[in-house]
């Protein structure tokens, strides 16, 4: 049985920026202000690569 379990926070392993799925807008959000992270890094973050939302 495979379930799509989109997911639904993401963080960056090299500034540490947080971000969170926003489903209204369909798109990621910082989390916070304290979680903004480096406007310089080129962010990689720690789910899986593959993953590519389903588009209905
Ligand atoms: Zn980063």
């Amino acid at each position: 049985m495979t379930r799509l379990d989109p997911p639904t926070e993401r963080e960056c392993t090299e500034c540490g920026r947080r971000d969170v799925w926003d489903p209204d807008r369909q798109s990621w959000r910082i989390r916070d202000d304290a979680s903004a992270g480096s406007p310089n890094c080129i962010h990689d973050w720690d789910i899986n690569g593959t993953y590519l939302p389903i588009r209905e």
